[in-house]
């Protein structure tokens, strides 16, 4: 298994439009504080897959994947930042006449589906309502998340004999009982947009911030631990030697493969 960022930021990006802070004004892909919105990249046994369709989808396939088409792409939720790149992809998959699968969960997917009404009667793409899916030898399955004042997210969950790899984004307030599929896993990728939002209205939150993720790696276990959907109040030179070791926030490229979970947490290679 192969794991690439192709972003990592919150829903607005960083940096954000027009802000004036001062990690926004030196965000760089150097300083890893330049995040285009969250998507991931996996290579599984031969089989290529894309979490999410972020809004940055065309900077991201140019940069990261130009010329290689997903067999699938699975969603989390209809979000913006996490599907609003479909428009651009279907095309993408109309003009190459290629037939790529769209998975999402059945109460996402008609929300998708309400979304690209064109897309759905158009080659190109095919969309699937499923909460499981096969992937080579790893079983992937969908589990529900509560999103906070946002709604809803699903959890996507890799696993095949011995490894187990987790993409949780957008969840907050997850009761006990929804955390269970994400227990002790090799990988496990959790957003946490902020570094402490316990000063804001907790009604009117919708991600955990980096403080309730550290709390809950107790509960959960992971070998790894990578935090992402990082807002610009993350500055992740300042902030990355302040986490613990087994945890480290992401940033776009960040690539994880099978063979370094049991190797060093902190070495956050390029290559
Ligand atoms: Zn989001
Ligand atoms: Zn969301």
């Amino acid at each position: 298994m192969e794991l690439t960022f192709l972003g990592c930021s919150d829903a607005q990006g960083v940096p954000r439009m027009a802000c004036e802070c001062a990690v926004c004004r030196g965000a760089s892909l150097d300083n890893h504080n330049r995040r285009s919105r969250s998507s991931v990249w996996l290579t599984a046994d031969g089989h290529h897959a894309l979490i999410d369709v972020s809004p940055d989808i065309r900077s991201q396939y140019l940069i990261y994947r130009n010329g290689v088409v997903p067999d699938v792409v699975f969603l989390t939720h209809a979000h913006n930042d996490h599907m609003g790149g479909l428009g651009d992809f279907g095309d993408y998959c109309f003009w190459n006449a290629l037939n790529v699968l769209v998975v999402a969960a059945p109460e996402v997917m008609e929300l998708v589906q309400d979304r690209y009404p064109y897309l759905k009667r158009r080659r190109g793409i095919e969309f699937v309502s499923a909460t499981d899916y096969q992937l080579g030898a790893w079983h992937v399955t969908f589990h529900r998340t509560n999103h906070g004042y946002n709604g809803f997210s699903y959890a996507i969950v890799l696993q095949k004999p011995g490894q187990r790899w987790c993409y949780a984004v957008d969840a907050f307030d997850v009761p006990l009982p929804d955390l269970q599929p994400l227990m002790g896993a090799d990988v496990l990728v959790m957003a946490a947009t902020h570094w402490d939002e316990s000063a804001a209205v907790r009604s009117h939150r919708s991600v955990y911030d980096v403080q309730e993720a550290l709390a809950l790696r107790h509960t959960l276990q992971p070998k790894r631990f990578v935090l992402t959907h990082l807002a610009h109040s993350i500055d992740w030179e300042a902030h990355t030697p302040l986490l613990p070791p087994g945890v480290e926030l992401a940033y776009d490229g960040l690539r994880l493969t099978s063979q370094d979970i049991e190797g060093g947490y902190r070495e956050h290679s390029d290559s």
